[in-house]
């Protein structure tokens, strides 16, 4: 588990934490516990989330489990500065969907001496490093890196596996469209759909 560490009250610096995995790993629980623990601290914190989200209204971040916090939808990374200016601790959910300025927000965020906590997918359905994730892997701090569990072999998964493809990266959906595998299981998968892709073909 991670715990926070000691933060002197000067020199005021700050530091970024990134949790990544792939869906349904405890991502957003994992977001929610670390500021859910500020607050109880006393710091002030603000959460913010990407617009392309909606799946729970535009002021909430939700997980899997219905364990919630309000957040604010951004469309961009640069307005999260402006926005954040009086807080202590910032939390940015659903990550991989901001724009690639995201690292460098961060860390003038870190700079000015804000704790920033950022929870995203690090790879997309096809297991390609997704959006501003690997470049804020680079420059945090603290790495949590967490696992679902693979329903096919009961391993842990850190793949998102989509049940459907049809070629569109940001498509929201829960369990009905995504399952987490492991490597293996991923790699099954794929090799499968490419093989009834070729039949498909090859029938028309
Ligand atoms: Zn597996």
């Amino acid at each position: 588990m991670f715990l926070e560490p000691y933060m002197p009250q000067e020199p005021k610096c700050g530091w970024l934490e990134v949790i990544c995995g792939s869906m349904f790993s405890g991502k957003t629980e994992e977001l929610i516990r670390r500021l859910k623990r500020a607050t109880i601290a006393n710091q002030k914190v603000i959460i913010f989330k990407p617009v392309v989200d909606t799946r729970y209204g535009e002021n909430a971040i939700v997980s899997h489990d219905s364990n919630s916090i309000k957040a604010i939808g951004v469309s961009k990374s640069i307005e999260i500065l402006e926005l954040a200016d009086s807080y202590e601790v910032i939390g940015i959910d659903e990550a991989q969907f901001f724009d690639l300025e995201l690292a460098e927000v961060s860390q003038k965020l870190a700079l000015d001496g804000k704790r920033v906590i950022i929870a995203g997918l690090d790879m997309d359905y096809l297991g390609k490093p997704f959006g501003p994730i690997p470049s804020l892997l680079a420059v945090s701090e603290y790495i949590t890196k967490v696992h679902a569990i693979c329903p096919h072999c009961g391993t842990l998964a850190t793949h998102s596996y989509r049940k459907e493809k049809d070629g569109d990266l940001v498509l929201l959906g829960e369990k009905d469209l995504y399952e987490p595998r492991c490597r293996g299981c991923y790699s099954k998968g794929e090799q499968l759909q490419l093989k009834k892709a070729k039949e498909l073909e090859k029938e028309v």
